[in-house]
């Protein structure tokens, strides 16, 4: 049995204290902190943020060694071992560990020493309320199972072994906290920070997405669920746990009260599609598994090509949700469509880096993009939600409409997800790097081979307009009409750099320059700040404005600044490529197959 207990010891000193304790020792020890955390694929050393670190054997000091970055060794030891740390947490981000007046929220991989041979040790945690009467109205949320708690839900948890432990967040401070049922599982949303959301759509809108999901697998894993949310001014961000999920949103996303339930603004829908992501993947990577992640090593980096197929099929069926669920209409579903192809389109880096490749390499280059990266990557989210996309349509053609993606999520689940943690976890091996294909195949009847080269393993575009007529959908391309747009509507053309803009005091910077743009071919690079057109001075608003009196083929002269320098170059203006997608239904209106394809009634 590992006992750890956590203290909120300082939170204007954003300090964590805790303690880790072993029983019956009887010799040496090591003790690691994971060097990343599953779901997010980069190597982040939590064990930086230990400040303080000491051990004890039954009370008695106990020499201990630092190994390397994040590993310790206690010296041999009869007794109750026990590591006391000090552990600076003041990370907002999902994936680590925070503590201030406040909230509190922390992963178990930013707090958690695991002594060598462990694994399967069960755990116990005592989780303490902080100190002073600033902190009574403070409440406790987590997914981790309970001991013995008070009615703020501090006290003791436990976990089944230390995998368990770690894949359970807590978030705590005064929480607003509502729940809701989704097939008889009780379902909680808790929201630290100040908000005033209507709730009661919240929740209304959340239960129909996951009732979507479990509806679609055919199970409901979990007995709860809580959704730990930190609301911010901005912010925005999820990672998905066990039987929870840690989400970080704006204030002004949330749904207000007296707003019609028709209405749904585009930032609220943008929450909703991560809130129906974060929960997709309580079946898909959470329980359905690459065989390389069973069990997860938390020491290094662990390489699979199947990211796609975690990330990106999550983000086709996180938005589909929406629309299947009724929560958004068709229009505003193909509205979002439109926008991912959009968003592949414009990157280049699509003819050098497949699927496969990219999921491979996502923990030094998709984790670690910079302004470069559509010119140089593919996004395993963004193009393995088209690849999704077109598989599904594939599957619906090649049994006439009698097998789907569903399908083979539901294959995938029923061979590989539902022993996951269970009493026959042993039967739990996780996909092989080629059984998502191999499953695909199964539900096709037939070889996809030229398919999955394509789509996964090659560079090629999928033409995906023909499947999409067939479900009575018309896929059209066209420029962009603004230096804003992000596709997915019809607009007309307008004169565009080949750039993504940002705000800057001198001007307007060039955040990203894509390769085919007249920017990048002029000679401006990411980082550049524009500061006049024509010898007219621009900015992030104006900037449309000024270039809509030329006319395509007109040779103007830039200004901008690299650094403290002043560049002048000369472009052509014209148009983007055809490069920004947009959706329709057909006039004849959704054929059956796209009325089954959506599930509309
Ligand atoms: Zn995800």
């Amino acid at each position: 049995m590992l006992h750890y207990r956590v203290v909120p010891e300082s939170p204007h000193g954003h300090l964590f204290g805790v303690t880790v304790s072993l029983d019956k020792v009887n010799g040496e020890l090591i003790w690691r902190l994971p060097a990343w955390v599953p779901g997010s694929y980069m190597i982040r050393d939590f064990a930086r943020n230990i400040v303080a670190i000491s051990a004890t054997v039954d009370d008695q000091p106990l020499a201990l060694t630092k190994r390397d970055k994040h590993s310790w060794h206690t010296a041999a030891a009869q007794g109750r071992v026990c590591l006391t740390l000090q552990i600076h947490a003041h990370d907002p981000s999902v994936r680590a560990a925070f503590l201030d007046s406040q909230y509190g929220f922390f992963d178990g991989t930013s707090l958690f020493l695991l002594p060598d041979g462990h694994d399967d040790a069960p755990c116990k945690v005592d989780i303490v309320k902080p100190d002073g009467v600033a902190f009574n109205g403070w409440t406790l949320a987590t997914g981790l199972v309970v001991d013995a708690v008070d009615a703020a839900g501090f006290g003791r948890y436990q976990a089944e072994n230390y995998a368990d432990l770690i894949d359970r967040p807590v978030l705590m401070g005064e929480l607003a906290q509502f729940d809701f049922d989704v097939a008889g599982s009780r379902h909680s949303i808790a929201l630290s920070g100040r908000q005033q959301a209507d709730s009661a759509r919240l929740s209304r809108d959340v239960a129909a997405i996951c009732g979507t999901h479990a509806a679609m697998f055919g199970a409901m894993p979990m007995t709860d669920y809580t959704f730990l949310t930190r609301v911010t001014g901005a912010g925005f961000g999820g990672l998905e746990h066990r039987n929870s999920s840690a989400l970080a949103c704006a204030r002004n996303t949330l749904p207000r009260r007296g707003e019609a339930a028709t209405d749904v603004r585009d930032d609220y829908r943008t929450l909703l599609g991560l809130i129906s992501h974060e929960y997709f993947h309580s079946w898909n990577v959470k329980r359905i598994r690459p065989a390389a992640f069973v069990p997860y090593d938390l020491n290094q980096e662990v390489h699979t090509e199947l990211l796609w197929a975690f990330e990106g099929i999550t983000s086709y069926y996180d938005n589909l949700a929406l629309v299947r669920s009724g929560v958004i209409g068709v229009d505003s579903y193909l509205e979002l469509l439109g926008q991912d192809m959009t968003r592949v389109a414009r990157g280049h880096g699509r003819f050098k880096q497949s699927l496969a490749e990219s999921s491979f390499d996502a923990w030094t280059r998709f984790y670690k993009q910079d302004a470069s990266a559509p010119n140089v990557i593919v996004s395993y989210y963004v193009k393995g939600a088209l690849m999704a996309l077109a598989l599904d349509l594939t599957l619906r053609e090649l049994t006439q409409g009698t097998k789907s993606l569903d399908d083979v999520m539901r294959l995938l689940w029923q061979r590989y997800g539902r022993h996951a943690y269970g009493a026959d976890a042993s039967a739990d091996s996780g996909v092989p790097e080629n059984g998502v294909q191999a499953v695909a195949e199964e539900v096709a009847g037939q070889s996809l081979a030229s398919f999955f080269q394509q789509a996964v393993y090659g560079n090629d575009d999928i033409d995906l307009a023909p499947s999409l007529e067939v479900l009575g959908v018309c896929l059209q391309w066209r420029s962009a009409a603004s230096h804003a747009d992000k596709g997915g509507k019809p607009a007309p053309d307008s004169l565009y750099l080949g750039a993504l803009l940002a705000a800057d005091s001198a001007g307007v910077k060039l955040r990203v320059l894509y390769e085919q743009g007249v920017a990048m071919q002029a000679g401006l690079a990411a980082g550049d700040v524009l500061i006049a057109v024509d010898g007219l001075r621009v900015n992030q608003s104006n900037l449309d404005e000024v270039l809509a009196s030329y006319v395509p083929g007109e040779r103007v002269r830039l200004h901008a600044f690299r650094g403290d320098e002043l560049l002048s170059v000369e472009v052509t203006l014209a148009a983007s490529a055809p490069e920004f997608a947009y959706l329709q239904v057909a006039t004849g209106g959704l054929t059956a197959a796209g009325r089954a394809w959506l599930q509309l009634k």
